[in-house]
């Protein structure tokens, strides 16, 4: 481990532009990280883009220094350094990749098991519950500067990656590395309550029309929603009102295996997977489809219409759980 954070914390400092990447429909863990370690560079005296696809979501605008994070320019830029963070396949990156116009290096740090290690210097640990757990590994690690904000980007990263400390990739080390950060400045009750109780009133009308699709398979141990485009339009949800409303399926008593269907606009259907179970491997399910993720957290962009994704989704999901006992 401290050969390769020796080898990213020489880069760091001995390069001076950087873009900090992460993936597509990002998540807490995804925007986290790359304030964080952004926030970090910029406090070195480097030059810094922060960018992901999407921008900054309303929900994470909290976060200290939210304004960084931009989308991608149209025009393409050189920098010395791109850095890929929380990002399975360098496709998840999305449009971004398309703004580098030349790099020295890539540094690629995630912490996905299907991670294949594109990139010219690669730290992968599948045992970490989120990749901003890896960054706070890392940084102090190589003396890189570590403030409040940094701390506060972080702490969202890892609590909302590890379902509030709840998820069983949770370890010893994630709660030493919460007070760590809560002594470092983090306020937990007024980020909880940024984080999880300030969902806009559409999300919890989508949970309603949600939960009347509500359907179960393999006698109770499959569990399953599904949004269509009439509804997203109907209700006007935002592609993140979604995040973590799978969490109301996984946690039904007797369910295993919890399914998010959601239909793109692009003749797509988005598969959403949260596994109760070791034996039920639905990264493994999603790699079929050509997706991936976690063992016990999954996803993939399946071609078809919703009833034809369902049906092939489902008799997969079926067939391994009837597998598994
Ligand atoms: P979520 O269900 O929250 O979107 O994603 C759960 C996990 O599965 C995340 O770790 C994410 O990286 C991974 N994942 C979700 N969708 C895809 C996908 O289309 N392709 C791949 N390779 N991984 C995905
Ligand atoms: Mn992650």
């Amino acid at each position: 481990m401290s050969g390769k954070f020796e080898q990213i914390g020489r880069a760091l400092r001995e390069h001076q532009t950087f873009a900090v990447l992460s993936h597509v429909r990002p998540d807490g863990d995804a925007l986290g990280s790359q304030l964080a370690l952004g926030l970090s560079l910029r406090q070195l005296g480097k030059n810094v883009h922060i960018w992901n696809e999407e921008g900054m979501l309303e929900k994470y605008s909290f976060l200290p220094q939210a304004s960084l994070l931009t989308k991608p320019p149209a025009q393409p830029q050189d920098v010395d350094v791109v850095i890929a963070l929380d990002t399975a396949i360098q496709n998840r990156l999305g449009i971004t990749v398309a703004a580098i116009k030349s790099a020295k290096l890539w540094i690629n740090i995630d912490h996905h098991p299907s991670n294949p290690g594109y990139g010219d210097v690669v730290y992968i640990d599948p045992k970490s519950p989120a990749t901003g757990q890896i960054l706070f590994e890392l940084m102090p690690n190589q003396k890189l500067p570590i403030d409040s904000a940094f701390a506060e980007n972080l702490y969202v990263a890892i609590s909302t990656e590890t379902g509030s400390f709840q998820y069983p990739n949770t370890t010893a080390r994630t709660f030493e590395i919460a007070a760590e950060l809560v002594g470092a400045g983090v306020d937990v009750g007024r980020v909880s309550q940024l984080t999880y109780e300030n969902y806009p009133r559409r999300r919890v009308e989508l949970l309603r029309d949600l939960l009347g699709t509500m359907r179960f398979d393999a006698n109770g141990r499959v569990a399953s929603f599904s949004l269509s485009q009439a509804m997203a339009k109907k209700l006007g949800v935002l592609p993140e009102d979604n995040e973590g409303l799978i969490d109301h399926l996984r946690a039904i008593r007797g369910v295993i295996v919890a399914i998010f269907f959601e239909e793109l606009p692009d003749g797509k259907v988005r598969v959403s997977m949260r596994s109760k179970s070791e034996r039920v491997n639905v990264c493994a399910i999603c790699e079929k489809f050509g997706g991936g993720g976690h063992v016990l957290a999954a996803g993939a962009r399946v071609k078809g219409t919703l009833a034809e994704v369902e049906k092939k989704i489902l008799e997969e999901v079926c067939d391994a759980v009837s597998r598994s006992s």
